[in-house]
Formats: C-alpha cells, sequence, structure tokens
C-alpha cells in the first residue's frame, strides 16, 4: 500500500518542482531529491534564484501551469480515493499529503491569475485565516512606546532614534554575528537531535541591503555543505539580529530541513524531501522557526533580552541602559507585522488603495514619515507572508503552551513535529496528536 502512497506523494513534489519556473519570485525552498548530492563543478551563480535551483533544473521542464493544474487537481482526487481505504495510522501522511496537493492547485490557480479573497488564499495555502486584529492595539503600543522611549521630541522622530541606537555598526557586525549565530547554534545542538557540524560557514560583504545569501555546496543524511554571507550593508537592528540568525538558520529552518532531510532518508516519503512556501509544512516552519528562538530562553522575554544585552549589546558597543525599552520594542515589532498583516489583505482584497495602505503604515508610525508607500511598494513577494510567519508564530505557540507544560517537553514535541506529517489544522484546533515516548503517550488526547 505504502508504494501507492509513495507514487502520489513523488507526484506531489514533481509538481511542486514543475511549478517553480512559473513563479514570481521563489516557492520552493527546501529540496533534497537523493541521500547524496554534491556540486559537481563550482561553477555556480550567486544569482540563483533559489537555494535548491541546481536540484531542479531538469525536472523543471516541460509542464504549463495548466498541465499543473490539471495534474494536481487529479492527484487531489487520487488522494482522496486512497482515503476511503486508508489504514488508521496512513490517515496522517494522506491528510499532509491532501492539504499540499490542494496549496500546490491553488497556488497553480493563482499564478494562472483566478482571484480569491485573501482569507481564502491563506486558508488554502497555509490552513489558516487570521482573524482582523484588534486596532485598539495598534493605538495602545503607540502609547506604551511614548511612555518609554527615551527623547522627547515627537515619537515618529524618537522611533528612528532608537533605531539607529539599537543599530550594530558595520565594523562590529562580524563578530556580533559570528557570536550570535555560534550561540544559536549551541542552543540546536543542545536541545534538538541534530548534527553539531552544521554550523553555517559565514562570510560578510555588502549584498545590496539583503540580509544574507546562501552557496549551497551540497549535502548528505545529517550533513550540509554550505556557506552564508551575511550582509554588512543590511541594517542589523538588535531584534533583526535575533531573528535573521535563530529563524533563518538554527534553531529555526535550517535545524527543520536537517530533521526533514533525516526522515526522507529514514522513511524514503517523498514529500519530505521538499518544502514549498506556499503550503502548510511552510506555516509550521514560519511559524516554529519564530517559536523556537523564544524557547532558547525559556519563553521569557527577560532572558531574551539578557541574552540581547550580554551579547548583542555588548560586542556591538551598544548602549545598555536601552535594555528596558526592548520588551515594548519587540512587542512593537510584533504588532507592526500584524499591522501589515492588515495592509496585505486590505490590498488584496481590493479594500484600501496603496494610498490608504500607506497612510495606515504612517498613521501607526509602521512606517516613517514620508515612507509608507515606498514600504507598501516593498512588501514580501510571498503571498499571505504575514498569516504565515506571525499569526502562524502565535497558533504554533499556543499548541506548543498546551501541549507541553515546559521548555523541555516544548523542544520534543518540536523535534517531532518537525519529523512528522504535521497537519496546521490540527495545530489550530489543538487536536493534532503528537506521540513524545510510546505510542500510547498522546500529548493532547
Ligand atoms: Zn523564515
Amino acid at each position: 500500500m505504502s508504494t501507492t502512497l509513495n507514487f502520489l506523494a513523488q507526484e506531489y513534489v514533481d509538481l511542486t518542482v514543475a511549478k517553480e519556473r512559473h513563479e514570481k519570485s521563489t516557492d520552493v525552498y527546501w529540496y533534497t531529491p537523493q541521500p547524496y548530492w554534491k556540486r559537481e563543478d563550482m561553477s555556480f551563480s550567486r544569482d540563483e534564484k533559489t537555494l535548491m535551483e541546481p536540484l531542479m533544473d531538469v525536472k523543471s521542464e516541460g509542464r504549463t501551469l495548466n498541465d499543473i493544474l490539471d495534474e494536481s487537481d487529479f492527484l487531489i482526487s487520487c488522494l482522496e480515493l486512497y482515503k476511503n481505504k486508508a489504514k488508521l495510522e496512513e490517515m496522517d501522511r494522506v491528510n499532509y499529503l491532501i492539504d499540499h496537493a490542494i496549496s500546490l492547485k491553488t497556488r497553480a490557480l493563482i499564478l494562472l491569475g483566478e482571484n480569491i479573497s485573501y482569507d481564502d488564499m491563506t486558508d488554502k495555502f497555509y490552513n489558516l485565516v487570521a482573524p482582523i486584529f484588534d486596532y485598539s492595539k495598534f493605538d495602545e503600543i503607540l502609547k506604551e512606546l511614548d511612555d518609554t522611549l527615551p527623547g522627547t521630541g515627537p515619537l515618529s522622530d524618537r522611533i528612528i532614534d532608537f533605531k539607529r541606537k539599537i543599530l550594530v555598526p558595520r565594523d562590529k557586525l562580524p563578530r556580533t554575528l559570528t557570536a550570535v549565530t555560534q550561540e544559536f547554534h549551541n542552543f540546536a545542538v543542545k536541545n534538538m537531535d541534530i548534527s553539531k557540524y552544521n554550523m553555517p560557514r559565514l562570510g560578510f560583504k555588502n549584498l545590496n541591503g539583503l540580509p544574507f545569501l546562501t552557496i549551497f555546496y551540497g549535502y548528505c543524511y545529517d550533513r550540509f555543505e554550505y556557506f552564508r554571507y551575511l550582509g554588512l550593508d543590511y541594517p542589523y537592528t538588535v531584534d533583526k539580529m535575533v531573528e535573521v540568525i535563530g529563524h533563518e538558520m538554527e534553531p529555526g529552518h535550517l535545524t527543520y530541513f536537517e530533521m526533514r532531510m533525516k526522515t526522507f532518508i529514514d522513511t524514503s516519503y517523498p514529500e519530505m524531501s521538499i518544502i514549498a512556501q506556499h503550503a502548510p509544512s511552510s506555516a509550521f516552519s514560519e511559524g516554529s522557526a519564530r517559536r523556537s528562538v523564544y524557547m532558547c530562553f525559556d519563553n521569557s522575554m527577560d532572558k531574551l533580552i539578557e541574552f540581547e544585552r550580554d551579547v548583542i549589546f555588548d560586542l556591538g558597543g551598544l548602549d545598555k541602559g536601552l535594555c528596558k525599552c526592548m520588551d515594548v520594542w519587540h512587542r512593537f515589532m510584533d504588532i507592526s507585522n500584524y499591522g501589515k498583516l492588515e495592509v496585505e489583505r486590505n490590498l488584496w482584497d481590493g479594500v484600501w488603495s496603496k494610498t490608504d495602505a500607506s497612510k495606515f503604515m504612517e498613521k501607526y508610525l509602521i512606517a516613517d514619515p514620508g515612507k509608507g508607500s515606498e514600504m507598501v511598494n516593498h512588501l514580501p513577494e510571498d503571498d499571505g507572508h504575514f498569516v504565515c510567519h506571525d499569526y502562524g508564530r502565535d497558533i504554533v505557540g499556543e499548541y506548543f503552551s498546551s501541549a507541553a507544560e515546559n521548555t523541555d517537553k516544548q523542544w520534543k514535541l518540536y523535534q517531532k513535529l518537525c519529523k512528522s506529517h504535521m497537519s496546521m489544522k490540527g495545530i489550530k484546533d489543538k487536536t493534532y496528536k503528537v506521540s513524545l515516548s510510546g505510542d500510547d503517550d498522546f500529548l493532547i488526547v
């Protein structure tokens, strides 16, 4: 029976890879189609659209978007048929494949120009629909900032000034970024069953404003060979540094990729070899990457800020007296991202014009005065980004808190989920069950 499911899963993988050349920017951001891979020569391009491009070359030829739409539709009906006679122990896998095939079909439809509402889009991509954000929180956080940030002028000026003061200067970036990468690597190795040899090799240079750029050389089982350049011209404020290092590398995405890679080789399940951006597994990846950063500090904001003070403020030569503002600053960043979610939703649904969106961003100081339209024009290119990342983080966080009573158990849960056929629907309504030790030991009953 599992051969049939493997066949259907391989179809999902092939269609996802074939779709990539029709994408606006990037969809596939992790792909390991065989147990071992190494570049055969050193003629790589730093402009490769995705990290995995060298691996996708051959398979991305051929199918049109309409072919992909037809085939994904057929794939969904095959999986539904299979589900009727699936064994209980196969159900998570079948549901995972159905959810992912639906997100693939929806992606093809949207690339073909289909109009669907924002909530419908995020539901089909990520199995998440974010409730309308409580707008009074935008006012409340500005009041808190006004009471907390140093200085006496208009709040917008004081925000700009604060951002400048928590910006690590260029000459101190290499040592600070290296130390933060090492610290997060240590957290990941301590808490997750991963190789200690996968700390990315770092390089530093101007990247035209990009935070990082990765060159992938090869992999085998739990070992990756890759080089990560970190941008010296990127505005690494203290909070951004935590985000980019902890979330993008370890214990965030790199750790998830490593767990998936091992699972793919251990089980031969083709779907474990790929993660597409517009899919439920990506919402888990983004949500858990952010949550795992908090877990490094026992889910305590105070401990995170102590780390920022002792490592980033210290090595970056910043004024440690400003640490007392970091709690409200982090919350302001989180709330601002929910503001961007509302912008994304209202623009997508045609409720707001770009001018409305830009005014909203400036009103709530999400954008600096006069910079609203620039921010509106440079929102992330992946559709539903803030639902996938920010709402995803809160949903994964609520699930972790309710399913595991302490941080130790949450790390174990994270590890299990990385290797599982997770369900964002089940994580959202807290019905997804994971066994931590034996088969009967369900976390959620
Ligand atoms: Zn991410």
